[in-house]
């Protein structure tokens, strides 16, 4: 029996299970230039910031454009075809996030857009409980007078009692006036990548009645989110750290609040109804996407979402590999100090934040860029409170109180970790490798830089 004669089923196609998942390609950076006029594969240890688009997402993109038109409103077939793709795209999203049946998915800009929009939409008499080691996006939308800080917590066990505690006193309202609770959690630190006890967090808060708003900024990529099976009410999440472009971001979740507070952007789109008498707004997610949408970014996002749902276990074991790595290579350096808030075994993703003793964070950052061709990111990472925390435990008098933060993802390789561990061990024993001044504005930049940045147009 031939096989051109005979093709086998689907399910009896043995190479198909055979062949092993490959880590999804992402669209490739060119060969950076180092001091020493060497070009380096750009080494990207900068993911938590930022991730490289996937070449599956440039492509959905570049499809997408060839028949894009308007959105909506327009009754050519192009525009069908157009809005068509946009609302794909929205189901791809809530499929990424297991939303619930009644659940919205808004397309907004950002994380931070994100949880703005979740702010303005909040119900009078609503408090709001948030630990302080939260990054700022996630911290300071809510009003100030209804909020509740947590201190940063030492445990997982640490932050329930917290919490606990926190919903236990709040002010109860009246029968006439009750008030609400809104609990707002990170599911992944930027800081050191380490994981929340969402989940149990997220009891806590049900047990009280409150509601809850997951910050998945950093976990997106790496882990799944769970709306239902976690009972969280929202979840945001932005494009540009999940391998799609800036410019779109999600909040997904319960529709209630989002129907009943005042459209987020006034304008074309969230209406129902205009007329000299006054304005009726529409309900739903085109409540709170006033104006023309972003459809190439959300079909990008879509592309984005799913590829990493297709590709979940390679990616998880890539990103395994590499955080071992990241953590055993910089634990071992002498001089290296690593930071964590739940205690060194906790589960984290691929973030390692550490400092150098006696160098400043954004002079090693500097030298890691141009000696070595490593992508880095050096500072705060806008959780100021979070990093103080950290750093007043080690060493107070750390210049500046910053760190370096080294973050893997699908732009990593292996020889990427390694580089980086032997340029942190060489600049902890002997200093830069060059000479570099602090210039206003610009941090701290080689004394003599023989590189030009005159990047070619990409238009
Ligand atoms: N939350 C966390 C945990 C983050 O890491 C970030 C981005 N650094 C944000 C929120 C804000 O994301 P965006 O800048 O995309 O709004």
């Amino acid at each position: 029996m031939s096989i051109a004669s005979t093709p086998p089923s689907f399910h009896r196609r043995p190479w198909l299970h055979a062949v092993p998942d490959r880590l999804p390609a992402v669209v490739r950076a060119d060969l950076v230039p180092t001091l020493s006029g060497d070009h380096l594969d750009h080494a990207n240890l900068d993911h938590a910031a930022s991730t490289p688009a996937l070449q599956r997402v440039a492509r959905a993109v570049e499809t997408a454009s060839a028949t894009y038109s308007s959105v909506h409103r327009g009754t050519g077939w192009l525009s069908r075809v157009t809005s068509a793709h946009y609302e794909a795209a929205r189901e791809e999203v809530a499929r990424f996030v297991g939303a619930r049946e009644d659940d919205l998915v808004v397309f907004t800009r950002n994380t931070t857009d994100s949880l703005n929009l979740l702010a303005r939409a909040l119900p009078r008499d609503t408090d709001v409980v948030v630990f302080s080691s939260e990054h700022h996006a996630t911290l300071l939308p809510w009003r100030a007078r209804d909020t509740h800080r947590l201190p940063v917590p030492a445990t997982p066990a640490d932050a329930e009692a917290l919490l606990e505690d926190a919903l236990r006193h709040l002010p109860r309202g009246t029968a006439r006036r009750p008030r609400q609770a809104l609990v707002v959690l990170t599911a992944a630190s930027n800081v050191t990548g380490e994981l929340w006890p969402v989940e149990r967090l997220t009891t806590v808060a049900k047990r009280h009645g409150a509601r809850v708003v997951l910050d998945a900024a950093q976990s997106a990529a790496h882990r799944v989110i769970d709306l239902g099976a976690l009972g969280v009410d929202w979840v945001a999440f932005s494009g540009h750290k999940v391998h799609a472009p800036y410019g779109t971001g999600v909040l997904a979740g319960r529709r209630d609040w989002l129907d009943a507070a005042r459209p987020y952007l006034a304008g074309g789109g969230a209406t129902a109804a205009v007329s000299e008498r006054g304005t009726r707004w529409t309900t739903g997610a085109a409540r709170h996407e006033a104006g023309s949408p972003n459809v190439l970014g959300a079909v990008a996002l879509a592309a984005a979402c799913a590829t990493i749902r297709e590709h979940r276990a390679v990616i998880a074991d890539h990103e395994e590999r590499l955080t071992e790595a990241l953590l055993t290579g910089l634990r071992a350096v002498d001089g290296v100090t690593t930071y964590s808030l739940f205690g060194e075994d906790h589960e984290r993703g691929p973030v390692v934040t550490f400092t150098v003793e006696g160098l400043d964070s954004h002079l090693v950052a500097a030298a890691l860029s141009a000696e070595h061709g490593i992508g880095v990111r050096a500072g705060k990472f806008c959780a100021h409170l979070l990093v103080d925390a950290l750093l007043e435990e080690d060493d107070a008098d750390l210049p500046h109180a910053t760190a370096v933060r080294a973050s893997a993802g699908l732009a990593t390789t292996e020889e990427h970790v390694e580089r980086l561990v032997r340029a942190v061990a060489q600049l902890a024993a002997e200093g830069p490798g060059a000479e570099y001044v602090e210039v206003e504005g610009e941090g701290w930049v080689p004394v003599d830089d023989p590189r030009e940045l005159d990047p070619a147009l990409p238009w």
